[in-house]
């Protein structure tokens, strides 16, 4: 990055520390990882330049022959990867996907049935404070509070009540395996069309560690940068039957010029998921999740659901005396990235809430396995147990430094 550091000094040498921060630190939110250096490189490239209203061989715009060829191969790479009849990959976000999604299915003022935003759902989904919840009438379902599970038969009561155009399955905070083939059925009955976003969960569906959403889903969302590895991005799948409808909600519908050197990076991102290596390391991720909650279980810290099927954990913070804030802020002192989450019915803001959110997808990139999910648990259960002591908080940074040390990322990268 010679040029950058010549023609912009400042934001070369921010780059750098962000590097050197990622490097240096354990990532545990549940909703990054790490891209690949071929993903990194795809995204820094000429794509940048061209315009590409439209999609391939319908261009507003000419001199698109080859960016018409990297589209079409990250669009059957989609397809093949999903097993879906159909993949729009321009969206530039899992937001812009799911807006997209939506206008190409309903009119203002439609009724979509969704996972309650502190039960895991989405903002996107139809929180007011999203522009989803202000065209559309947003109805939400909730977990049981008995044990944090989803609650089908009230979703499918709502359904029946409420008669919702959409429902929509996918969360971004729920440890355990969705049953896209229940909501499938219940949307079916009641005539509304079924939205999975499977943002969060992508890369395990992909590699079978998790059901697969399509077979029972009108239109499947999915980002591409969480268990997926790839660059910021998202996809929108579906039926052939919806795929003229989906393509003009994207452009012109929400979207204007397409991001192909994120289109590409996806692409590169869909090659590496069809690996062997991409397999393991997401049965790896499911295995680090796994242990890290039933050492935390152990040592009797309260987790929703009791444990995980998936990636993430969910951390009820109440009995440790602490909010989720003050948690997620005592471990990034020592090192180690979460974030704090509202819990079910949690009588807390969303600013501060009773949650702390922890993911695998990154620590299992890094080469990470039960060992050092281990190390890892007893510095969180430290921490937290003592988020003031600071002779546990330099033992944790010391732990930090030397699993960092042995597990380095991008090595290979000249900032
Ligand atoms: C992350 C996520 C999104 C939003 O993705 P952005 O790219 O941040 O807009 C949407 N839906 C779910 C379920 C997610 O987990």
């Amino acid at each position: 990055m010679k040029n950058l550091g010549q023609t912009d000094p400042k934001i070369y040498q921010k780059i750098r520390n962000e590097l050197d921060r990622q490097k240096n630190g354990l990532i545990l939110i549940a909703s990054e990882n790490f891209t690949s250096t071929a993903v990194l490189e795809t995204m820094g490239t000429v794509l940048n330049n061209k315009y590409a209203e439209g999609y391939a061989k319908a261009r507003y715009y000419t001199g698109n022959k080859f960016i018409d060829n990297i589209e079409t191969l990250a669009i059957e790479r989609a397809k093949k990867l999903f097993k879906a009849e159909h993949a729009n990959v321009q969206p530039h976000s899992g937001t812009t996907a799911n807006l997209a999604a939506y206008f190409s299915l309903l009119k203002p003022g439609d009724k979509i049935l969704s996972m309650d935003l502190a039960c895991g759902g989405h903002l996107s989904h139809g929180a007011k404070v999203s522009l989803v919840g202000q065209l559309f009438e947003p109805i939400s379902y909730t977990v049981n509070k008995k044990d944090g599970l989803i609650d089908y038969d009230q979703i499918n009561e709502l359904a029946k009540k409420e008669k919702p155009q959409l429902i929509i399955s996918g969360a971004t905070a729920y440890p355990r395996q969705i049953d896209f083939e229940t909501i499938g059925q219940i949307a079916k009955d009641n005539n509304a069309y079924h939205l999975a976003d499977i943002s969060h969960i992508a890369g395990l569906i992909i590699a079978g560690q998790h059901p697969e959403a399509t077979p029972f889903a009108d239109i499947v969302t999915t980002t591409t940068h969480k268990t997926m590895r790839g660059p910021r991005s998202a996809i929108i799948l579906s039926k052939n039957k919806l795929a003229k409808k989906i393509d003009t909600s994207v452009f012109p519908g929400t979207q204007g010029g397409p991001l192909e050197q994120m289109i590409a990076a996806k692409a590169v991102c869909f090659q590496e998921a069809m690996t062997d290596k991409f397999t393991n390391d997401q049965i790896q991720t499911v295995k680090n999740a796994k242990k890290i909650a039933q050492i935390l279980i152990d040592n009797d810290l309260k987790l929703i659901t009791n444990g995980t099927d998936n990636h993430l954990i969910l951390i009820d913070c109440t009995p440790l005396n602490i909010t989720g804030k003050q948690a997620a802020l005592a471990l990034e002192k020592v090192g180690i990235y979460t974030n704090f989450n509202t819990i079910p019915f949690d009588s807390r803001p969303a600013k501060d809430p009773s949650g702390l959110r922890l993911g695998t997808p990154a620590l299992t990139t890094q080469g990470m396995k039960e060992a050092e999910m281990e190390i890892i648990s007893q510095v969180i259960i430290d921490i937290l147990k003592n988020p003031q002591d600071n002779n546990i908080k330099l033992k944790a940074k010391k732990l930090v430094q030397e699993l960092t040390q042995k597990f380095p990322i991008y090595q290979e990268l000249k900032y």
